[in-house]
């Protein structure tokens, strides 16, 4: 069809599985509404602004918006679907930190 594959596993996608599934990873920044403290309110905004433009010149687009919120999309045939359901991180005990 297609030639579509697993993208965990390599598997033929619709030729040895007949179903497959989409797996769309979306990591985004979160963020925490400020406190405002008086001081706050002295700040130079205007500076400020002038130095985050500054900091971002040069800097790839693509790399800035990732920093925001980076989105993939995987094809998995069902085998993964399940051993990532089972272990989402991939740290083998289902999130917790592992110890050794
Ligand atoms: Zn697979």
């Amino acid at each position: 069809m297609h030639g579509l594959t697993c993208d965990r596993c390599g598997k033929n996608l619709l030729v040895d599985e007949e179903v497959r599934y989409l797996l769309r990873l979306e990591i985004v920044a979160a963020y925490d509404p400020p406190e405002i403290m008086p001081a706050d309110l002295e700040r130079d905004f205007d500076a400020e602004i002038r130095r985050l433009v500054r900091s971002m010149e040069g800097r790839d687009a693509v790399e800035l918006e990732e920093e925001v919120a980076a989105v993939r999309r995987f094809d998995l045939c069902p085998p993964c679907r399940r051993a990532l359901l089972a272990d989402p991180l991939g740290g083998g005990g289902g999130g917790a930190p592992k110890v050794s």
